[in-house]
């Protein structure tokens, strides 16, 4: 049974009678950027757990600020990388927002942290050459895109979010629809193509 609601990870069955060339689910690219995310930030959070486990003990009281800040901005990091990919597993309605949302703001934020709080970089056009610019270019944007046109995220998430995309492939016969705001709110239409009832209750087993 379909719930917009529930937090597992996920793919739901389609019913027996939609196309079988309509690409859905979690598989293919999405869930490589999936595996990717997920595997980026358990690699961070595991490198930044072994690089504070020295110190932890021995922070002189004045340092304590500093290295406090410099772990707070390793760990959300981690949590910039780990939570998209956990979150597009998972059926939560704001799940594919959040994810994305969370990808845009990274590169920016990781500019700022090790710009500003870690002085790795005190330059900071060098460090919008060599962070925030490859951030944005080869790793954020490319999966930005990819979230936001693939065909396989359309059809994965019709259903997911509070309102239905503006425009969607019919499930049964692969025809563009464009929704209407009432359609888009009610989550269902019928295909003027097909004339079958495009709608949860229809698609998903
Ligand atoms: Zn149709």
């Amino acid at each position: 049974m379909y719930s917009p609601f529930s937090l597992a990870p996920w793919n739901d069955r389609l019913s027996a009678d939609v196309n079988p060339k309509f690409v859905y689910g979690r598989s293919g690219w999405l869930l490589a950027i999936i595996l990717l995310l997920i595997a980026l930030g358990v690699s961070h959070g595991w490198q930044t757990f072994e690089a504070f486990k020295p110190v932890a003990n021995g922070i002189r009281p004045e340092a304590r600020l500093t290295i406090l800040s410099i772990l707070g901005v390793e760990i959300l990091i981690t949590l910039n990388l780990f939570l998209p990919g956990l979150l597009l597993l998972t059926k939560w309605r704001f799940s594919l927002l959040v994810a994305k949302t969370l990808l845009a703001v990274s590169p920016f934020f990781l500019f700022v942290g090790r710009t500003f709080i870690e002085p790795c970089d005190s330059d900071v056009l060098s460090a919008v050459r060599s962070y925030l610019l490859p951030n944005v270019f080869f790793f954020c944007a490319p999966i930005l895109l990819y979230l936001t046109y693939s065909r396989r995220v359309q059809n994965s998430f019709m259903f997911a979010g509070s309102r239905m995309p503006s425009k969607i492939s019919c499930p049964f016969c692969l025809t563009r629809q464009t929704l209407n705001s009432d359609q888009r709110k009610s989550k269902q239409l019928q295909c003027g193509a097909c004339g079958r009832l495009i709608a949860s209750s229809t698609v998903l087993a």
